[in-house]
């Protein structure tokens, strides 16, 4: 494994800072492909993790910079990305010409448009892929991504990418990829607000969810949360992330903002962004898997949430 991964990135050191529920089963998925990893998060536990299966603990962003050719951000929204790279004590500040930065984190466009530019001007290279599917396909390394690369930038973080994930979509240069992440996850979270409200409503109305899920998902009212995700999560009575309600409610945010920018009208977007911004006020659900977007809707209508079994 370590010499099929030496013959094709010869000299490559990997730099990953994130260590959160996506970035530490992504950083062991390259661990156990044989990439050489110097890590740091500002908690301990997913560090010491990776440090115990041979990974060399950083304790900032500087330090993995200095040691490193490829740095890999997973963080959670533009302004811890960009401080971690632009800011003080960053990457930026501590990089080499030819090094390259890759961010994975779901951030604003004109912040990945910012370290596009801010790295370039250094003469250091920059690709954007965040990523697809949820936290589960990440910790089998099953994970999409949508990548915005030079070409030969893409070709260079391949086989990172391969040791992470089964499919990587080329959406086009430095900026597509984060584009389309939160086109995509418009869509899926607005699909995420219907189901909460479909299934509880559904609840109120005397329909087991057994044979509610029978129903939407053998028809066209089926999405990929409501077949996949939530049959696992809510409706089997776990509401731990997975992804969070307030990352979700950050990625609509993301995706209302670009269609407010761009002059797109996003009228049911707008809504659920809102229904999102309640739910993440309610108890502490802010920190729960987004799934319990049911939870919270059910308790707005007065009935138990809807369980499977
Ligand atoms: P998370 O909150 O679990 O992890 C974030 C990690 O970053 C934490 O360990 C935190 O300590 C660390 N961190 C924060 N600021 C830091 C800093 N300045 N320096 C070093 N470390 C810092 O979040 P997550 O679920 O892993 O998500 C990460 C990103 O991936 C987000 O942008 C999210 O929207 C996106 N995403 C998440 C999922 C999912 O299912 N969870 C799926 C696809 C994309």
């Amino acid at each position: 494994m370590l010499q099929r991964n030496l013959r094709s990135h010869s000299v490559d050191r990997i730099g990953f800072i994130g260590l959160g529920r996506m970035g530490r089963p992504m950083a062991t998925n390259l661990q156990t492909k044989g990439f050489q990893l110097t890590v740091h998060d500002l908690v301990e536990p997913p560090m010491r993790a990776l440090e115990q299966r041979g990974a060399t603990l950083a304790r900032s962003a500087a330090e993995v910079a200095r040691a490193s050719d490829v740095v890999i951000t997973m963080l959670p929204n533009s302004p811890e990305v960009e401080a971690t790279v632009l800011g003080p004590g960053g990457v930026l500040e501590n990089g080499r010409k030819g090094m390259l930065v890759m961010d994975m984190s779901t951030v604003a466009p004109d912040a990945t448009d910012r370290l596009a530019k801010a790295l370039a001007a250094k003469g250091l290279r920059f690709v954007d892929a965040p990523v697809g599917r949820q936290a589960q396909h990440a910790d089998r390394g099953e994970s999409l991504f949508m990548v915005g690369a030079e070409a030969s930038d893409l070709e260079r973080v391949q086989p990172l990418l391969a040791a992470m994930g089964t499919t990587v979509i080329h959406c086009g240069p430095p900026g597509a990829g984060i584009r389309m992440k939160i086109v995509n996850n418009y869509l899926v979270l607005v699909a995420c607000q219907m189901n909460a409200e479909a299934l509880t409503l559904g609840a109120k109305l005397g329909l087991p969810v057994e044979r509610m899920l029978e129903v939407f998902n053998g028809t066209t009212a089926t999405n990929g949360h409501l077949k996949m995700g939530w049959p696992a999560k809510v409706l089997a009575g776990d509401i731990e992330p997975g992804f969070t309600i307030e990352l979700a409610y950050k990625d609509l945010s993301l995706g209302v903002e670009a269609a407010g920018k761009a002059g797109v009208p996003v009228f049911v977007g707008a809504a659920a962004r809102e229904c999102l911004g309640q739910a993440r006020r309610v108890g502490d659900f802010a920190a729960k898997d987004m799934s319990a977007l049911l939870d919270v809707t059910a308790l707005a209508a007065g009935i138990k949430p809807p369980r499977l079994g």
